[in-house]
């Protein structure tokens, strides 16, 4: 994911949020000494919930003959993981539903293809005996989560995208072009902020990746049923589908080593469980009768076709794959100062906008160091030029190894960097600008001719903060500017705060 999605992500106010009963669930779930009774406390608090388990309990995926009454049988029936699991999964989806009522983007569509991924995620767990069935139930579900955080980041773009395309290979495609972006990755970031399990996030950032496994028995077969079972999803989500069966079935065949008669026999499997399913989730497939056509589709596929389109697609997604590295590379360069390998100033401007506005919104503290080696023309009139740069890549150096993560450094420009420091106050930055100053201090350089000197620097800092609240970024700079100037003054190798002025 780009740094610049990251911050649009994080500063987004509109993202879908974890609801509250949601939180209470995976709070338990992370408790090892947790039992049904638990469990029941938190359900039985949400009656649509509650009449959920209920229903689940009763439904033919679990195939119970006698029937259950009580919320606390049904807990005892499913167990406390698949309970956990499966309460997650319908306080999520109704919690989200609810937050999704005023766009544009196509939210049956969203929520018929989550509910189709997590019934063929969980019945692929099944016919291949692997995993914890709920846990691949709601990581099936949850794959695309990241479509509705989309939607919020680009609110004119992404609907565009979205609707009316006939399967997440296309708009996958179509979000790296038109906005930078791949939706998986974007789930998996949400579903991390609201920490949710590992696992999870791992499987739903690789859910579209597009690997392929050489060896069918290599990794993890959860990553392997949550991909494929977005491309079974396809399948339902089309009316002419034999591009997205030939993709569906290429990958089972490779992931699963199915031949096309398993194939066949799993689709029927899960036609079967759709209906019942569908109405756990109030929803409904597209029209009556798909599933017969899907099957009666599925049986007809011409095998020696299938062999040739799959060679296709496997260069498609090569094809893919090196555009969107290709993509990834050139951004990345944008950036970059070519010399010191810092951020430059054209995403230091990005950046720091970003965080003011923050700060600004939360009132919250953000420091801004701005640094300039002292008497830097110097070390180039000495030494020669070449030397010169030498001495800029080691300050930058040392300037990321005093960065720490969410933390930014910056070339502002010549022998002049910036280091931008969001939630840190004063005297915090204070110390950390003096440390990186006098470790600075302590290096030795060598010229071309085997010459040792060293070289300081000088440094102004600025906090924004409850007492000093400036009206712009520019002002703060400014501000910094004025520090610097003053450490220059009373005899550089020194940081000065502004408000000390
Ligand atoms: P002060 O302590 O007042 O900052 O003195 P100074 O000599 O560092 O300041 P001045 O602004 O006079 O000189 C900055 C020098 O930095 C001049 C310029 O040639 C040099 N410089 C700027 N960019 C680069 C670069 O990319 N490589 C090299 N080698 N030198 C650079
Ligand atoms: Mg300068
Ligand atoms: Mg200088």
């Amino acid at each position: 994911m780009t740094p610049e999605l990251e911050i649009r992500l994080k500063h987004c106010t509109s993202l879908p949020s974890i609801p509250s009963v949601a939180i209470k669930i995976l709070d338990l779930s992370k408790d090892p000494q947790v039992c049904p009774e638990d469990v029941s406390s938190v359900v039985t608090l949400d009656p649509a919930l509650s009449s959920k388990i209920l229903r689940i309990a009763n439904s033919p995926i679990y195939s119970r003959i006698s029937k259950i009454g009580t919320v606390q049988q049904a807990l005892t029936l499913l167990g406390v993981d698949a309970s956990l699991n499966l309460a997650l999964s319908f306080s999520l989806v109704s919690g989200l539903q609810q937050q999704s009522q005023d766009s544009v983007l196509d939210y049956d569509v969203v929520w018929r293809r989550a509910f189709l991924s997590a019934v063929a995620c969980r019945l692929l767990g099944e016919t291949l005996k692997s995993g914890s069935l709920e846990e691949l139930f709601l990581a099936g579900l949850l794959q695309d989560i990241g479509v509705l955080a989309l939607d919020r980041v680009f609110p004119n773009q992404y609907s565009g995208i979205f609707n009316g395309a006939v399967d997440m290979f296309s708009i996958s495609a179509d979000e790296r072009t038109q906005i930078n972006a791949n939706h998986a990755e974007v789930g998996a970031w949400l579903l991390n902020e609201w920490s949710l399990p590992k696992k999870l996030v791992v499987a739903i950032r690789a859910s579209h990746g597009g690997s392929s496994r050489v060896d069918p028995d290599d990794g993890d077969q959860f990553n392997d049923c949550v991909m494929v079972s977005g491309l079974v999803a396809d399948l339902w989500m089309n009316e002419e589908n034999s591009e997205q069966y030939q993709r569906a079935f290429q990958q089972v065949q490779q992931r699963f080593g199915f031949d096309k008669d398993e194939f066949v026999g799993y689709l029927s499997k899960l036609a079967d469980l759709l209906p019942d399913s569908a109405a756990l989730f109030d929803t409904q497939l597209a029209w009556p009768g798909q599933s017969e056509m899907i099957l009666e589709q599925a049986k007809e596929m011409q095998l020696v076709r299938s062999m040739r389109d799959n060679q296709k697609i496997d260069v498609d997604e090569a094809q893919l794959r090196s555009m969107e590295k290709r993509a990834q590379n050139l951004e990345e360069r944008v950036r970059r100062d070519p010399l010191t390998g810092l951020y430059n100033r054209g995403y230091l401007d990005l950046y720091l906008q970003s965080e003011y506005e923050v700060a600004k919104l939360e009132n919250w503290p953000l420091s801004v160091v701005l640094i300039d080696l002292d008497f830097f023309k110097k070390v180039n009139d000495t030494y020669g030029h070449l030397t010169g740069d030498d001495v800029l890549v080691s300050f930058g150096v040392l300037l990321n190894k005093n960065t720490r993560k969410g933390d930014i450094a910056a070339r502002y420009g010549g022998e002049e960097f910036v280091m931008v420091l969001p939630g840190i106050e004063q005297p915090m930055a204070l110390a950390i600008a003096k440390r990186l100053l006098e470790q600075w201090s302590n290096c030795v350089h060598q010229s071309e001719e085997k010459i040792q000197f060293g070289v300081t620097a000088s440094a102004g800092l600025v906090t924004f903060d409850s007492e000093h609240l400036f009206e712009s970024v520019q002002a703060m700079v400014s501000a910094a500017d004025k520090a610097l100037y003053s450490a220059k003054q009373n005899g550089r190798n020194r940081v000065e705060i502004y408000n000390q002025m």
